[in-house]
C-alpha cells in the first residue's frame, strides 16, 4: 500500500473516492459557515471521473472576502496558492488541490455547467448554441448582449433543444446527439441495486466471516449475495479447495435456512488458467449458481494470447460473469494486454455477463467501453469484489461508472429480482 501512495503523490493525481470525501467534507464546512448561498462540487468529480487532479467548487455569497477567509482557514488547508475575491487556490494536507470559485448569482447555472465540463462537452455545447445565433460561457447565455437569465443548469440545456444531461455523461461521447433526440437513458441508481455477486469471506482472504457479509448485505438492504471466494490456484489468497468447498457450502445451506430475507448463492471467482480453462472438474462446477471467472496470473502475456485466454473462459458455459475484465489498479498497475473490443464481441456472442469491478482502485471495466458494450447487448453486474464488511458499500462507486457508461436499470442484472437473476444465470 505504501507504494501505492507513493506514486499517487508523485504523480499528482488522485482516485475519485478520496477526493470525494475531501470535497463532501469542504462542501459541508462551508455551507456550515453561513457565508455562502449555495456551494456545490463541480470539476470531474462531479463527472465521477475514476481520477482527478483536484477538487473544484463553486459558491455563491454576498460576503465573498469572509467565505474566501473562512476557506484558507479550514482544517485541512497545507498551503494557501492564491487567495482573491472570485477563485482561492489551496493545497490540502492530502497534496490535494482545491479552487474555489465565488460568482455571482444569476451567473450560477452557467458557472456550474462550464466548471463541470469537460473541456469537449462545453466546447460543442458552445458550437451548438453558436448555431442558435446565441453565445455560450461561463457567465451566460447571451443574444446580442443581452444575458438570457436561467436559474437552474437545466434551463440552459432546455434553452439549447435539449434534454437534460447529467454530469456523468458530459464527455463528448454522444450526449448532445442523444439530448437533442430525446434519448438520453434513465442512468442506474444506487437504490436500483437489489443484490450483489462478488464477495470473499475468511474461507479465502475476505476479513470477515460468511454470516457477517451476510448480515451486512442484509442490512443494506440487498435481497441476494453470492459469496465467491478464490477458487484453488490462488494459493496465495487461501483459495479452497474442493474439501473446503463442500463445507462452505453447508454452511450456506444454514444460513439460507436461518435468514428468510437473504438469499445467499453458491459461488466462485474462479482464477482463469493461462490456457483459458477454469479451476475445478466440471462436477464441482456445474452446482456452483454463478461463476465469477477472473485473471488473477499470468499477467504478462501478448494481446493475442491473452485476448484468446479470456474469450475461451467466455465460451466456457459455466462461465456467468467475467471478473475485472483489464486487470488494472488506478494509479499503480496498467491493464494487462487484451483486445477488450474483441473481449466484448464474445461476451455478446455467448451472451456472458461483464462485470464492473467497484473497488476504488479498480472501476474495471473502464467506462469508455461500457457503452460500446451496451450496444452490443452486453448485460454488466456492478460487484463489490468486497473483502470485508465496509468492501460491500464500495457499490456505489461503481454505480457511478456504469451511469458513465451510460447504463439504465434493465443493463444491470443486480437490478432485478433474485428469481430473474437465477432464471437468467441457469439459462446462460
Ligand atoms: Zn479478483
Ligand atoms: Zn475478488
Amino acid at each position: 500500500m505504501e507504494g501505492i501512495q507513493f506514486l499517487k503523490q508523485y504523480s499528482g493525481h488522485h482516485v475519485y473516492f478520496e477526493a470525494f470525501e475531501e470535497a463532501t467534507k469542504i462542501n459541508d464546512y462551508i455551507d456550515g459557515t453561513g457565508l455562502a448561498i449555495k456551494s456545490e462540487i463541480a470539476g470531474s468529480l462531479r463527472r465521477k471521473k475514476e481520477i482527478v487532479k483536484d477538487i473544484d467548487i463553486l459558491a455563491t455569497s454576498k460576503e465573498a472576502l469572509k467565505l474566501m477567509d473562512a476557506f484558507v482557514n479550514y482544517d485541512g488547508v497545507r498551503e494557501v496558492i492564491a487567495k482573491g475575491e472570485t477563485k482561492t487556490s489551496v493545497v490540502l494536507k492530502s497534496g490535494i488541490n482545491v479552487d474555489l470559485r465565488v460568482v455571482k448569482e444569476e451567473e450560477f447555472p452557467y458557472a456550474l455547467h462550464h466548471f463541470t465540463g469537460s473541456k469537449e462537452h462545453n466546447t460543442a455545447m458552445r458550437h451548438r448554441a453558436k448555431s442558435m445565433g446565441i453565445k455560450m460561457n461561463e457567465y451566460g447565455l447571451f443574444k446580442g448582449d443581452h444575458l438570457i437569465e436561467r436559474k437552474e443548469e437545466e434551463e440552459i440545456f432546455s434553452k439549447l433543444g435539449l434534454l437534460y444531461i447529467p454530469p456523468e455523461l458530459r464527455e463528448d461521447m454522444g450526449e448532445i446527439e442523444a439530448a437533442e433526440k430525446g434519448e438520453i437513458p434513465v442512468l442506474v441508481e444506487e437504490k436500483d441495486i437489489k443484490g450483489v455477486f462478488h464477495v470473499h469471506t475468511t474461507y479465502s482472504d475476505g476479513r470477515n466471516s460468511l454470516e457477517d457479509m451476510v448480515r451486512k448485505a442484509r442490512d443494506l438492504g440487498y435481497k441476494y449475495i453470492a459469496i465467491t471466494d478464490h477458487s484453488k490456484s490462488a494459493f496465495y489468497a487461501n483459495g479452497l479447495t474442493e474439501e473446503v468447498l463442500l463445507r462452505q457450502w453447508e454452511e450456506i445451506d444454514e444460513l439460507n435456512k436461518k435468514y428468510s430475507d437473504i438469499v445467499i448463492l453458491k459461488g466462485i471467482e474462479s482464477d482463469i488458467l493461462p490456457d483459458g480453462s477454469l479451476d475445478y472438474e466440471e462436477e464441482i462446477l456445474k452446482r456452483f449458481d454463478v461463476v465469477v471467472a477472473s485473471i488473477h496470473s499470468h499477467f504478462r502475456m501478448s494481446k493475442e494470447e491473452m485476448t484468446k485466454r479470456v474469450i475461451k473462459a467466455l465460451e466456457n458455459k459455466y462461465t456467468k460473469i467475467l471478473g475485472h475484465p483489464t486487470g488494472r489498479l488506478l494509479l499503480a498497475r496498467d491493464s494487462y494486454e487484451i483486445d477488450v473490443y474483441a473481449v466484448i464481441d464474445a461476451a455478446a456472442h455467448y451472451g456472458k455477463i461483464i462485470e464492473i469491478n467497484s473497488n476504488p482502485f479498480r472501476l474495471d471495466l473502464d467506462w469508455r467501453y461500457i457503452k460500446y458494450a451496451k450496444e452490443k447487448g452486453v448485460k454488466f453486474a456492478i460487484n463489490p469484489d468486497a473483502h470485508s464488511v465496509d468492501g460491500l458499500e464500495d457499490v456505489k462507486y461503481g454505480v457511478g461508472i456504469a451511469r458513465k457508461g451510460w447504463l439504465e436499470a434493465r443493463d444491470v442484472i443486480n437490478t432485478y429480482e433474485v428469481e430473474e437473476v437465477l432464471s437468467i444465470l441457469r439459462n446462460m
